[in-house]
Protein backbone atom coordinates (compact mmCIF):
# COMPACT_ATOMS: atom_id res chain seq x y z
CA UNK A 1 0.00 0.00 0.00
CA UNK A 2 1.47 3.48 -0.78
CA UNK A 3 1.29 5.75 2.11
CA UNK A 4 2.43 8.92 -0.33
CA UNK A 5 -0.16 11.46 0.54
CA UNK A 6 -0.17 13.19 -3.15
CA UNK A 7 -0.94 10.36 -4.77
CA UNK A 8 -3.80 9.16 -2.76
CA UNK A 9 -5.41 12.67 -2.87
CA UNK A 10 -4.96 12.69 -7.05
CA UNK A 11 -6.08 8.64 -6.60
CA UNK A 12 -9.30 10.28 -4.77
CA UNK A 13 -10.16 12.49 -6.92
CA UNK A 14 -9.83 10.70 -9.80
CA UNK A 15 -12.41 8.19 -8.97
CA UNK A 16 -14.71 10.87 -8.07
CA UNK A 17 -14.31 12.12 -11.50
CA UNK A 18 -12.80 15.50 -11.32
CA UNK A 19 -11.96 16.31 -15.19
CA UNK A 20 -10.59 19.38 -17.45
CA UNK A 21 -13.93 20.81 -18.76
CA UNK A 22 -15.62 17.55 -19.80
CA UNK A 23 -12.76 15.19 -21.41
CA UNK A 24 -15.53 12.26 -20.85
CA UNK A 25 -12.44 10.26 -19.57
CA UNK A 26 -13.91 7.58 -17.01
CA UNK A 27 -13.63 8.14 -13.39
CA UNK A 28 -10.51 6.05 -12.36
CA UNK A 29 -9.03 6.44 -15.63
CA UNK A 30 -6.82 9.76 -15.17
CA UNK A 31 -3.60 7.81 -16.06
CA UNK A 32 -5.35 7.57 -19.64
CA UNK A 33 -6.60 10.85 -20.18
CA UNK A 34 -4.67 13.17 -22.94
CA UNK A 35 -6.28 16.71 -22.21
CA UNK A 36 -4.52 17.53 -19.12
CA UNK A 37 -6.53 15.74 -16.56
CA UNK A 38 -3.24 14.29 -14.45
CA UNK A 39 -1.97 17.85 -14.26
CA UNK A 40 -4.72 19.65 -12.89
CA UNK A 41 -5.63 17.16 -10.15
CA UNK A 42 -2.15 17.17 -9.26
CA UNK A 43 -2.21 21.01 -8.87
CA UNK A 44 -5.69 20.43 -6.77
CA UNK A 45 -3.08 17.70 -4.83
CA UNK A 46 -0.42 20.00 -4.01
CA UNK A 47 -3.03 22.94 -3.18
CA UNK A 48 -4.65 20.41 -0.70
CA UNK A 49 -1.40 19.19 0.62
CA UNK A 50 -0.55 22.80 1.05
CA UNK A 51 -3.52 23.73 3.18
CA UNK A 52 -3.39 20.81 5.47
CA UNK A 53 -0.15 21.17 6.25
CA UNK A 54 1.35 17.86 4.37
CA UNK A 55 4.50 17.10 2.92
CA UNK A 56 5.14 14.48 0.93
CA UNK A 57 7.27 11.36 1.10
CA UNK A 58 9.94 13.04 -1.78
CA UNK A 59 10.04 16.56 -0.29
CA UNK A 60 11.33 14.60 3.46
CA UNK A 61 13.92 12.57 1.07
CA UNK A 62 14.91 15.75 -0.55
CA UNK A 63 14.94 17.20 2.80
CA UNK A 64 17.16 14.80 4.39
CA UNK A 65 19.73 14.56 1.73
CA UNK A 66 20.35 18.64 1.67
CA UNK A 67 20.53 18.47 5.79
CA UNK A 68 17.24 19.48 6.47
CA UNK A 69 17.04 23.15 5.33
CA UNK A 70 13.65 24.00 5.94
CA UNK A 71 12.00 21.18 7.90
CA UNK A 72 13.73 19.57 11.28
CA UNK A 73 13.28 15.79 10.92
CA UNK A 74 10.67 15.55 13.87
CA UNK A 75 8.23 18.25 12.16
CA UNK A 76 6.54 15.56 9.77
CA UNK A 77 5.92 11.94 9.76
CA UNK A 78 7.79 9.97 7.42
CA UNK A 79 5.08 7.94 6.35
CA UNK A 80 2.08 9.79 6.15
CA UNK A 81 3.51 13.75 6.02
CA UNK A 82 1.38 14.97 8.22
CA UNK A 83 2.66 16.98 11.15
CA UNK A 84 4.10 15.00 13.57
CA UNK A 85 4.90 16.00 17.30
CA UNK A 86 7.89 15.37 20.04
CA UNK A 87 6.76 11.69 21.43
CA UNK A 88 8.38 8.42 22.00
CA UNK A 89 7.44 5.10 22.54
CA UNK A 90 7.56 3.53 26.01
CA UNK A 91 10.84 1.26 25.21
CA UNK A 92 13.18 1.15 22.63
CA UNK A 93 11.91 -2.55 22.43
CA UNK A 94 8.09 -1.45 21.73
CA UNK A 95 9.52 1.01 18.90
CA UNK A 96 11.48 -1.56 17.32
CA UNK A 97 8.96 -4.03 17.01
CA UNK A 98 6.63 -1.66 15.91
CA UNK A 99 8.86 -0.19 12.95
CA UNK A 100 11.00 -3.36 12.21
CA UNK A 101 8.81 -4.42 9.15
CA UNK A 102 8.93 -0.53 7.70
CA UNK A 103 12.75 -0.31 8.72
CA UNK A 104 13.30 -3.86 6.41
CA UNK A 105 11.00 -1.92 3.33
CA UNK A 106 13.00 1.35 3.76
CA UNK A 107 16.02 0.45 5.10
CA UNK A 108 15.71 2.72 7.72
CA UNK A 109 13.39 3.26 10.99
CA UNK A 110 12.71 6.78 10.37
CA UNK A 111 10.73 9.09 12.10
CA UNK A 112 6.51 8.87 12.31
CA UNK A 113 3.58 10.33 13.75
CA UNK A 114 1.64 8.41 16.47
CA UNK A 115 -0.78 7.66 14.60
CA UNK A 116 1.40 5.83 12.21
CA UNK A 117 3.17 3.93 14.87
CA UNK A 118 -0.17 2.99 16.39
CA UNK A 119 -1.20 1.20 12.92
CA UNK A 120 2.31 -0.28 12.99
CA UNK A 121 2.25 -1.57 16.77
CA UNK A 122 -1.14 -3.13 16.08
CA UNK A 123 0.26 -5.18 12.64
CA UNK A 124 3.66 -6.13 14.37
CA UNK A 125 1.64 -7.38 17.36
CA UNK A 126 -1.94 -7.50 17.38
CA UNK A 127 -2.60 -5.21 20.49
CA UNK A 128 -3.63 -1.78 20.55
CA UNK A 129 -1.22 0.64 22.32
CA UNK A 130 -2.41 3.15 24.31
CA UNK A 131 -1.25 7.30 24.53
CA UNK A 132 0.24 8.34 27.81
CA UNK A 133 1.21 12.42 27.19
CA UNK A 134 4.01 13.67 29.96
CA UNK A 135 6.68 16.22 30.53
CA UNK A 136 9.64 16.49 28.67
CA UNK A 137 13.11 16.85 31.17
CA UNK A 138 11.00 18.68 33.88
CA UNK A 139 10.90 17.30 37.15
CA UNK A 140 7.90 17.15 39.55
CA UNK A 141 9.92 19.50 41.79
CA UNK A 142 10.17 22.20 39.65
CA UNK A 143 6.32 22.18 38.50
CA UNK A 144 4.59 24.75 40.77
ZN1 LIG B 1 -9.58 13.83 -18.57
ZN1 LIG C 1 2.07 9.44 10.09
Amino acid sequence: MSTDPRAAIIRALDECGAQVGDCGHEPGDVDQCDNGCAALLGRYADAILAALDVRTPEFIMAQRDAGWPDMHPEDYCHQCGRRNMSWCAASRDDWLTATSEWASRTGREGICCPECFDQMFRDATGSKPIWMLTRWGVSDETVS
